[in-house]
């Protein structure tokens, strides 16, 4: 055991020191060897738990009246029992709340709170990338909605040290360039005259730490390159060319910073026959100059399975049948849109030649002359009526 110095010589007072002087004496000691003021300074640490450890005795009138009678030996419990300053870090940081006013604290230590203060500026780790997928989905998923699970190749949190990077908890030591803070302020000359900047520690990337013991499945980063299946609820309506976001979803952060987000872009599946064309859905109809004449009942496919339609008799090419409601849902509103379908007339092509002579029995006939109404509009009245 070592010997111990005297706690009022500690501190540099007498041994009639008022409790008002004691107190101004520890906090001018206590600032003198902070370790915050001193890095790597062991001695200085000595010297600042000593004052410490004088100062819980000194400032407790009890303890005190024991000092004075028998020395270190009359107060036992944590001055003598644990040996010479062994108090610990926490419990003197914790002390300091009435020693030093708010002010002179927050200023002198570079705000916070202390070190067992969860404030400051240190932040944990560095923040993961966000990540971008592409998901193809069919008109069919797009008009109802789809949950996708996805496979997503990427940065995870490691297993063995659950992104800590470190062997264990102890494998951790203040970062000596910023003393633990984070941040390093630097001076800088201007036109202005002299400028302060604070900014992150490039040493510990403003963790305020630095491992000591690195993990040896993540080699200290924290996250390991691997796998996650992603569940994503694909919302009904989505268009070509969005991007939805799942935030958290992205790269595993280094040393247990936050993850980013994972992106996802929406692409759309061709459908082998109908377009889309917004909310709506256009579908080309084509039929027979005689069912066009003798009207007819026919399925049409819809995103939403067939539905069956009929075509009135004598229907012109180029009308256009609307099915009210069969187009996509709108995102983010109730709308929703129509499928259209688009009736085409076929025109044979070749023909025989008894079809040749029959066709030329009718030609004369005057039902077979145009004879379009009034309420048969043109082509550009009928897309403008669908369109505006
Ligand atoms: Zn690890
Ligand atoms: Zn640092």
């Amino acid at each position: 055991m070592s010997t111990k110095r005297d706690y009022y010589e500690i501190l540099g007072v007498a041994k009639t020191a008022s409790q008002d002087e004691i107190k101004k004496a520890y906090r001018k000691v206590a600032m003198q060897f902070h370790p915050d003021r001193n890095p790597g300074n062991k001695d200085a640490e000595e010297k600042f738990k000593e004052a410490a450890e004088s100062y819980e005795v000194l400032s407790d009138p009890d303890k005190r009246a024991q000092y004075d009678r028998f020395g270190h030996a009359g107060v036992g419990g944590r001055g003598g029992g644990h040996g010479s300053g062994h108090m610990n870090m926490d419990d003197i940081f914790s002390n300091f709340g009435d020693i030093f006013g708010e002010d002179i604290f927050g200023s002198f230590f570079g705000g916070g709170g202390g070190r067992s203060g969860g404030g400051g500026r240190r932040s944990r780790g560095t923040r993961g990338s966000n990540l971008r997928v592409k998901i193809k989905l069919t008109f069919e998923e797009i008009a109802k909605g789809a949950s996708k699970k996805i496979k997503v190749k990427k940065y995870v949190t490691c297993n063995t040290c659950s992104g800590l990077g470190a062997k264990d908890k102890n494998a951790f030591q203040s970062c000596t360039t910023c003393h633990g803070s984070g941040q390093v302020r630097k001076v800088t000359q201007t036109f202005l005259g002299q400028m302060q900047t604070v900014t992150t520690c490039p040493t510990c990337n403003g963790e305020g730490q630095i491992i000591t013991n690195k993990c040896t499945s993540c080699k200290g980063e924290g996250r390991q390159y691997g796998e996650e299946t992603v569940s994503i609820d694909i919302p009904a309506g989505v268009m070509e060319g969005m991007q939805l976001s799942m935030s958290g979803k992205g790269n595993a952060g280094e040393r247990g910073g936050a993850p980013g987000d994972l992106l996802i872009l929406v692409e759309e599946e061709p459908h082998p026959e109908l377009q889309r064309d917004g909310l709506n859905v256009a579908f080309d109809l084509h039929i027979s100059f005689p069912e066009a004449a003798f009207g007819i009942s026919v399925e049409v496919p819809t995103i939403d399975g067939k539905a069956k339609i009929k075509v009135p008799p004598g229907t012109q090419s180029g009308k256009i049948f609307r099915l009210k409601g069969k187009g996509f849902p709108s995102v983010n509103s109730y709308e929703k849109g129509d499928q259209l379908i688009h009736v085409n007339v076929w025109t044979p092509q070749t023909l025989t030649a008894d079809e040749k002579t029959m066709l030329e029995k009718m030609q004369h006939s005057g039902n077979f002359k145009p004879n379009p109404e009034k309420s048969d509009k043109g082509f550009f009245e009928k897309v403008k009526d669908i369109f505006s």
